[in-house]
């Protein structure tokens, strides 16, 4: 007899993470799947509480909660959250035993698991898969590019080709040239942040291995990119994996979908201020320079006020997300320099707290993105043909930075720099006249991403492909 589709999805507790696999569960919902979405108790409270979930996905997508591992007290801030569950929290003994009586809790009753979708990071959920005989699809939230050199470089480190200087300094404009499809323009200093350091971070490599090499075992990979964005990487990689769905970019695909427009931007663990659409809306055709660092991105006040001074300097309008918990040092400035941030910022600013960001990158007062490089970020910002700036962080961001300038030419890389003068120059040559040919190459991805979605397009049909995969799982 057949069964339903039923895909229980388990993403790595983290915004943007959280973002990516909540669209892929309204995407299968839509498509007549039933979806149980796993979250941790303390992040769901926070979606509850801004994303208004109980009333905006389809009936058949269900939430559940398992807790994080972490002790009651814990402030769990994004950046400590996560760095605490790489570092501290033993994942597979605290969490698992949860994850695995959820499922046998499931197994026993009459509309069984019959696929997990889980993070590209939680492998364990592979082995409870298999044990109760499920398949396991791994999900990895980061570009492809990046995945292709977590692939590569743990063995770099351990042939000694890849050295860490400890007390002496490394070069950082080193190329890295034994990973196939990046020999030509990768560098040292692109590399994802553990590799980076100038001492050996075991602890952090040894995670991002350990899981890359799981997620192989898995019944297939999804990756959130589309086939004309990463092609000759995405050849490289599909030698390790039985199968790659390649579904994104995940946030159009999904539009495509839906019957009529939601608030796009309400999968967020932030309040979203939406004031900034009306200050948008004041603003002349492409002039505005809209900054944003993502979720989990911290910055020194120091940094902030060279980006604002760039800003500033640099007379375009600006609409500037600073997230509530996003500086790492108190405000040392005195009263007289608050009073002109104030000032000057009124005069061609707009701050917020978090902001609706595919609305914002979609209206048409926005002309460039100053961010971190993060993926969703990335693709949200080439779907809407707005070119970048990027100032990269960590993980993927490095990597994701260099490809945006160097290979698909849709943007600036700031990396290791931030000084007004650099901010101000960057601002200007994407804005004004020397931007030209940014905004004509974006535009073109843009329409590239776009024709993937539409009928016939390669993440329609992969998409496509996956849906039949998981109801063959059920005969
Ligand atoms: N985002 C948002 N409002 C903001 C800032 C960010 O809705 O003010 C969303 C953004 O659209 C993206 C996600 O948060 O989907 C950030 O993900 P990304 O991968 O770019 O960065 P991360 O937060 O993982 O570092």
């Amino acid at each position: 007899m057949d069964r339903t589709p039923h895909v229980l999805i388990f993403p790595f507790p983290a915004q943007g993470h959280i973002t990516q696999m909540l669209k892929l569960a309204e995407l299968l919902c839509l498509s007549g799947i039933q979806v149980t979405f796993l979250n941790t108790h303390h992040n769901h409270r926070r979606l509850r509480r801004h994303a208004d979930i109980d009333s905006r996905f389809p009936a058949s997508l269900r939430f559940q909660t398992i807790p994080d591992g972490l002790p009651p007290h814990h402030p769990r801030r994004q950046f400590g959250f996560l760095k605490e569950w790489i570092y501290s929290v033993d994942i597979k003994s605290q969490i698992e035993p949860s994850f695995r009586h959820l499922l046998v809790s499931y197994q026993s009753q009459n509309n069984p698991v019959t696929c997990i979708i889980s993070d590209g990071v939680l492998t364990f959920t592979i082995d409870v898969g298999m044990g109760l005989g499920i398949p396991t699809i791994s999900f990895r939230t980061v570009s492809t590019c990046c995945l292709w050199t977590y692939f590569w470089l743990p063995q770099l480190v351990r042939s000694g080709d890849l050295k860490f200087g400890g007390e002496e300094l490394i070069d950082m404009d080193e190329r890295v040239s034994s990973i196939p499809g990046s020999e030509t323009f990768l560098r040292r200093r692109d590399l994802p942040s553990f590799y980076r350091s100038k001492e050996i971070d075991k602890t952090g490599m040894e995670f991002v291995d350990t899981e890359t090499q799981n997620s192989t075992k898995s019944h297939a990979l999804i990756l959130n990119t589309f086939e004309d964005l990463e092609s000759p990487i995405l050849s490289e990689i599909r030698n390790r994996f039985t199968k790659i769905y390649t579904i994104g970019p995940l946030h159009t695909l999904l539009n495509t979908k839906r019957a009529e427009p939601i608030s796009v931007s309400s999968n967020g663990l932030w309040e979203v201020d939406r004031t900034c659409m009306k200050w948008l809306d004041s603003q002349t055709p492409k002039s505005v320079i809209y900054v944003s660092f993502g979720s989990v991105v911290l910055m020194k006040h120091s940094e902030m006020m060279e980006i604002w001074h760039g800003l500033v300097n640099s007379e375009k309008p600006f609409l500037w997300v600073v997230r509530p918990d996003s500086i790492t040092e108190e405000l040392e400035s005195s009263d007289e320099v608050a009073e002109e941030v104030a000032e000057e910022t009124k005069k061609r600013g707009c701050i917020v707290g978090w902001a609706p960001q595919e609305e914002v990158l979609a209206h048409g007062a926005v002309g460039g993105f100053l961010g971190h490089g993060g993926w969703n970020s990335t693709l949200e910002s080439v779907v809407a043909g707005v070119p970048l700036i990027c100032w990269p962080h960590f993980a993927d961001q490095t990597v994701n930075s260099r490809f945006v300038e160097e290979v698909w030419r849709v943007g600036l890389d700031m990396k290791d720099r931030c000084d007004r003068s650099t901010v101000e120059m960057m601002v200007r040559d994407l804005m004004d006249e020397k931007g030209e040919g940014l905004r004509e190459s974006t535009a073109r991805m843009g329409e590239l991403a776009r024709e993937s979605v539409r009928d016939g397009g390669s993440s329609f049909c992969n998409f496509k492909d996956l849906m039949e995969d998981l109801r063959l799982m059920c005969q």
